[in-house]
């Protein structure tokens, strides 16, 4: 038996499912999950030595490729002083100061543990300041595992056949308001229903949770004017595209301002990093000038602020982008043009180093184009890659991510197996 196996038959015996997130349990695409033992550059190596392409790229963060001699060196630098302190760091300083310098809408910031904790506590705190308790998401859209954000949430949910998560109280989800994402008029309507208030707008910016989908022109300049003209908290998830689509995300991309940011993924350079930030006078009602409760015992740690700010200075200095989007690019075209070659309804939308793989015969402009792709085609295409050395995110409906460490010798390895696999269909 391999070891990849081996581990999987121990974890499933006392671990649910045998995973600590439920994508990573190969579900969706069948097969057992292979374990990785060691990653490096653009590459991962399984617990039986293959070697893979990375695609998956830690689901975000690791946009430097894995294990950056310079991201190691700042975390081996700051394991010498200490674990954690319990006590303000110097680090953590640092690490604002470049957040509050890159992001353009954010004035003030704070840390926390995860990019579930950033989008948690910006709508309570969204809430706190509005004084109203509704608020908007988009179908499709994930913002973490929070209670009232796990409504047609798009990711892991949807990739298990279950957009919405039992244990939710109704109570919760009737504060919710779900609409389909490029619709302003279900926007405008929501509003102009609501009789006790909205306080606030939750948008991953360019959605990349079912799959990739972008604005249409003027959307997100629509949902600011909406939100201005009604006194509601426009909040960008940019947890996912935030320093990675431009330095400081796509509010820098697009040039539309929200008033609070969440963060994660790429801030904490591979370490378990969360921040949200946003404008003084909605931050300052966080506790302890203001009424609004927030607090994290690990917040602010600081081998994950090492390697937060290692990870962000890097992107400072190298700045990557024009890179990122022509290898994005070359693979993205290099795609639809196979798939063109053989007949398959594919669409590859990108932008950067994200892509994804919605076989189907139309653009996806929301959530119920994404659904109506074939999954059949994409659970053959992610085995035969993965059997010849490359791996692409377990799901139909996840975004995949090059890093800095991708080579144009990795691009045209991956084409070639996308010919091999669309020639077998
Ligand atoms: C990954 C992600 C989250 C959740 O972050 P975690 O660190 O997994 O809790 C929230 N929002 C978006 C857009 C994400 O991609």
């Amino acid at each position: 038996m391999n070891q990849s196996q081996e581990l999987f038959d121990r974890a499933k015996k006392i671990i649910p499912g045998g995973v600590n997130s439920p994508v990573r349990a190969f579900r969706a695409v069948g097969g057992t999950p292979f374990f990785t033992k060691q990653a490096k550059g653009s590459r991962l190596i399984t617990a039986d030595d293959q070697e893979l392409i990375d695609y998956v790229c830690t689901w975000g963060p690791a946009i430097h490729g894995h294990d950056h001699p310079v991201i190691r060196e700042a975390v081996s630098e700051a394991l010498a002083k200490g674990t954690s302190f319990g006590t303000p760091g110097p680090d953590e300083v640092e690490m604002a100061e470049l957040l509050v310098e890159i992001v353009p809408s954010v004035e003030k910031i704070r840390m926390c543990n995860s990019g579930t904790e950033a989008t948690m506590s910006s709508i309570r705190l969204a809430r706190g300041f509005t004084g109203k308790s509704k608020i908007i998401k988009f179908a499709g859209c994930y913002h973490g595992h929070v209670d009232s954000l796990l409504v047609k949430a798009g990711s892991g949910a949807l990739t298990l056949g279950n957009p919405d998560s039992a244990g939710i109280p109704e109570s919760f989800a009737k504060e919710t308001i779900v609409l389909p994402y490029n619709d302003l008029t279900a926007v405008e309507n929501a509003f102009s229903q609501s009789e006790d208030g909205i306080a606030a707008i939750i948008v991953e910016p360019y959605p990349a949770n079912c799959g990739l989908i972008l604005p249409d022109d003027g959307y997100l300049e629509g949902l600011r004017k909406i939100c201005d003209h009604n006194q509601a908290v426009l909040i960008f998830d940019e947890v996912m595209t935030g320093f990675r689509l431009s330095l400081g995300g796509v509010q820098e991309k697009t040039g539309v301002t929200p008033d609070m940011t969440a963060m994660g993924k790429i801030i904490g350079g591979g370490l378990p990093v969360g921040a949200f930030g946003g404008k003084a006078e909605i931050m300052d009602f966080l506790a302890p000038l203001g009424p609004v409760y927030q607090a994290g015992t690990l917040s602010g740690n600081p081998l994950a602020m090492a390697a937060g700010v290692a990870s962000l200075q890097l992107l400072k200095e190298s700045m990557p982008y024009d890179r990122l989007e022509s290898l994005g690019n070359q693979l993205a075209l290099g795609i639809q043009q196979i798939a063109k070659e053989y007949s398959i309804p594919l669409q590859v939308p990108q932008v950067g180093s994200m892509y994804c793989l919605f076989f189907n015969e139309n653009p996806v402009r929301n959530f119920e184009d994404a659904i109506s792709s074939h999954s059949e085609y994409f659970k053959k295409l992610f085995q035969h890659c993965l059997a010849n050395g490359v791996y692409l995110p377990p799901s139909p409906y996840e975004t995949c991510f090059i890093s800095n460490a991708h080579i144009e010798n990795d691009i045209s390895k991956t084409l070639d197996l996308f010919n091999e696999a669309f020639k077998a269909f």
